[in-house]
């Protein structure tokens, strides 16, 4: 059971759910619990199994195993307008012929709401969501910006307990996207719903999320706070998945005082095992460092270097990535933060050096 905050407190917990599509399993023994009030990010590649999970919670495809729990109550089975979610997906499903106004009052309709009620609470919400304006415009007269908004406000309206994102930013420019993802995070944190984002972006997943759960092959490979799954990833998967890691495969040499000698192509390097076992010596592994952890021209007292040629130098926008190539066509990633003068240039011969405690060891064999 991964670890995380205590029952009584979760607005769900899955148990182990399993799904199959004939011989095709597409969600293999998924087990999350999210806290009150979480944001939590399902990430992981193009057919993973992420949409399924989250179908499975919102009771639109039944697991063929496990359990669901939605603030501490079984709901497997139930079906979705009994579990206390909503739902919000990337083309926003908003009902073409329906007005603003009436699209982001419908949930309390369907609630059988009084009237009344139901006209003072719209034009609450739509004021909170700053699309009053359009209360009586219909989905084809407004932007991609405005539909989402109103998509949000119609999913949030009935204040769920749960809000289940499917790629919710997905389908907006992406000038657009930084800001409305301010505006989410803020808007979920003052109300108290735990969010569960579906997405395949790393920076959507990360920026946003209190909890990542990295997904692949219909299962979890890693789940925890952001910053632990950048600092640590535990499988050559994620290492790979994640940008900016550079992911070696070796063999387990000898251990000694907590560092294993890993044997590579490229040469012989020492990783910290931390809480992982010893491998037997010869056994296949794979450890990554990230790229912005390497150092130039390392002094001697860095014993894990490498003589690398500057294959390509890219600009991004807060960094400068240089691509280097080393013996055995092995490819090194290292990238430069700040506005500092480029200290290489294509054909370069340099050597690069990381620190020991650098360096992150994954569990199992090589991917
Ligand atoms: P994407 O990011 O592309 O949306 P995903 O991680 O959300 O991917 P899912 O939509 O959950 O992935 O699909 C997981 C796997 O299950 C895929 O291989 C998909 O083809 C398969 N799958 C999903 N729905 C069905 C279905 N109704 N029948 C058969 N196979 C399905």
């Amino acid at each position: 059971m991964p670890e995380g905050p205590a029952i009584a407190q979760l607005d769900l917990e899955l148990r182990h759910i399993r799904k199959r599509y004939g011989d095709f399993v597409a969600v293999n023994d998924v087990s999350l619990q999210v806290g009150k009030g979480q944001f939590v990010c399902l990430l992981g590649p193009s057919g993973c199994g992420k949409t399924t999970t989250l179908r499975c919670v919102a009771g639109l495809e039944e697991p063929d195993a496990g359990d669901i729990l939605i603030g501490g109550k079984e709901v497997t089975g139930e079906p979705p307008w009994k579990r206390d979610i909503a739902m919000m997906f990337q083309d926003f499903a908003l009902f073409p012929h329906m007005t603003v106004a009436r699209q982001v009052g419908f949930g309390l309709e369907m609630l059988k709401k009084p009237k009344a009620q139901i006209a003072t609470r719209v034009a609450e919400v739509l004021k909170a969501f700053e699309i009053a304006h359009l209360a009586e415009r219909r989905p084809s007269q407004l932007s991609g910006g405005q539909k989402q908004r109103v998509a949000l406000a119609r999913a949030m309206i009935t204040e769920p307990r749960i809000l289940l994102l499917d790629e919710p930013i997905g389908a907006l420019d992406y000038s657009l996207r930084e800001t409305v993802m301010l505006e989410l995070k803020a808007l979920q944190k003052r109300s108290g719903i735990s969010f569960i984002w579906v997405t395949h972006d790393q920076n959507e997943a990360f920026s946003l999320g209190d909890h990542v759960v990295v997904m692949n092959h219909a299962k979890i490979e890693q789940q925890g706070a952001p910053d632990e799954v950048l600092s640590r990833p535990r499988t050559a998967f994620v290492a790979g998945f994640i940008q900016g890691n550079n992911v070696f495969e070796g063999r387990a040499g000898a251990s000694r005082d907590g560092v294993l000698e890993v044997v590579t192509a490229a040469g012989l390097f020492r990783v910290p095992l931390l809480d992982l076992a010893a491998p037997a010596a010869g056994d296949a592994l794979t450890f990554s460092v990230r790229a912005e952890r390497l150092i130039e021209n390392p002094g001697e007292s860095i014993l894990n270097r490498l003589t690398l040629r500057c294959v390509t130098v890219e600009y991004f926008g807060a960094f400068r990535r240089h691509v280097l190539e080393g013996a055995g066509g092995l490819i090194v990633k290292y990238d430069q933060f700040g506005a500092l003068p480029p200290s290489m240039r294509e054909g370069d011969e340099v050597t690069l050096g990381w620190a020991q405690d650098s360096g992150v060891l994954h569990r199992g064999p090589s991917a």
